[in-house]
């Protein structure tokens, strides 16, 4: 029995089943840090200057995990929420009605959603472009552009930016760069280091790993925007709870485990795919030659079109998968299928999905970290 534990105290069974463990806390020298499950904490009233006050400002769960986050993306500071589209708007209310974003058009549809019905409406002027190489977005600038907000390896169809090349013409117009950094993760890709000037994240995804928990992150270097972001956190709640830092925290001390076997695997799915005759185009990010600039590898996600798919047939072929679960969602260690036209990307308009190659036929896998013979062998099955 460890006797460090036990009080001094002659306090009763239930006030010990209480407060016993709070010692233990700081005196236990446990390996992993404890989940401070707790709302509020005591105050001082000596009248000295607290750490913690009240748990929707500050945690210690979420610190560490803020601390881990920004030195694996390189940043100064790191500030996570309760989901990453509360990352996504957190960063949107510092913008002003009237002002103007410049987003790529190949966006999570979640972020479009944001986008079109809460801020638009509210007069924010938000354009759509390609982010390619021949730099035409730059002739969508206008005078009242703050943001450029850009996803890259690009949801669903894998698309790769030139982060430094975007980054160095944004700041020629003092634009602030936002890279949404989900699908890469900080092991493959680091954008602060490549110019951004802000990273968000879906920790939900490859960074907790386990599809077991919603949270998201701005990781970045200006003061400004820390401030901006823990004010906004305090003031308007969109929190992340202690438990749920805790999993995240744990999920990424196994991050750069997990992406060199989802890489490993979805090269050789890359490879099948490639070759089937009932494959049309096959959408992986280090088909892209820029993307051996800023990416150690091309990550654990491909979409690809079934030729001549109808929504029917695409259904069919879904319901033969055994392992690969048909769900919203990416980055768990099991391989997932979706179909963006009917679910990840069902808030674009139709035509408007057409238009960006969204089409019917076309298939998201998030492949897992389970043996690569099993993978192939279940979508030979389901294909044929
Ligand atoms: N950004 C990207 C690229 C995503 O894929 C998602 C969710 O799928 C989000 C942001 C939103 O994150 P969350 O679901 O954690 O709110």
């Amino acid at each position: 029995m460890n006797t460090a534990h036990i009080s001094d105290e002659d306090w009763g069974f239930g006030t010990q089943a209480i407060h016993q463990s709070r010692s233990s806390l700081d005196q236990s020298r446990s390996v992993t840090m404890p989940i401070y499950q707790t709302s509020t904490y005591t105050r001082d009233l000596d009248g000295n200057a607290l750490q913690y006050e009240y748990a929707r400002g500050d945690s210690p769960n979420r610190e560490a995990l803020e601390d881990t986050l920004a030195s694996l993306e390189h940043g100064l500071f790191a500030v996570v929420f309760g989901s990453g589209m509360a990352a996504c708007d957190a960063i949107l209310r510092r913008l002003h009605p009237g002002e103007h974003i410049l987003a790529g058009h190949d966006l999570y549809g979640g972020v479009y959603r944001l986008f079109e019905t809460v801020y638009r409406p509210q007069g924010y002027g938000i354009d759509y472009c390609d982010f390619d190489s021949n730099g035409t977005w730059t002739e969508k600038i206008r005078p009242q552009t703050r943001v450029v907000w850009l996803e890259t390896p690009t949801n669903p169809l894998l698309q790769v930016s030139d982060i430094e090349k975007v980054a160095q013409e944004a700041h020629r117009h003092q634009l602030t760069v936002v890279i949404d950094n989900t699908f890469a993760s900080p092991y493959l890709q680091n954008p602060l280091s490549l110019g951004a000037d802000l990273v968000v994240h879906s920790m939900t995804k490859y960074i907790a790993g386990h599809s077991d928990v919603i949270g998201g992150a701005v990781i970045g270097n200006d003061p400004s925007w820390h401030d901006h972001l823990t004010f906004l956190r305090n003031a308007a709640g969109p929190t992340l709870g202690p438990f749920d830092a805790w999993l995240i925290l744990r999920g990424l001390k196994t991050l750069a485990l997990r992406m060199e076997q989802h890489c490993r695997n979805a090269e050789q799915l890359v490879e099948f795919l490639g070759n089937h005759a009932r494959v049309g185009e096959v959408y992986y990010p280090s088909t892209h030659p820029v993307s051996h600039k800023q990416m150690r590898r091309g990550g654990g996600m491909i979409a690809f079109v079934l030729r001549g798919g109808t929504v029917e047939e695409v259904y069919e072929v879904l319901r033969n998968l055994r392992l690969f679960q048909v769900a919203e969602s990416l980055g768990g260690v099991e391989s997932l299928v979706s179909h963006p036209a009917t679910m990840t990307h069902s808030a674009v308009p139709e035509k408007e999905r057409n238009r960006r190659g969204i089409v019917p036929g076309l298939i998201r896998l998030s492949v897992g970290i389970e043996e690569a013979r099993d993978l192939i062998q279940d979508w030979d099955n389901a294909l044929s």
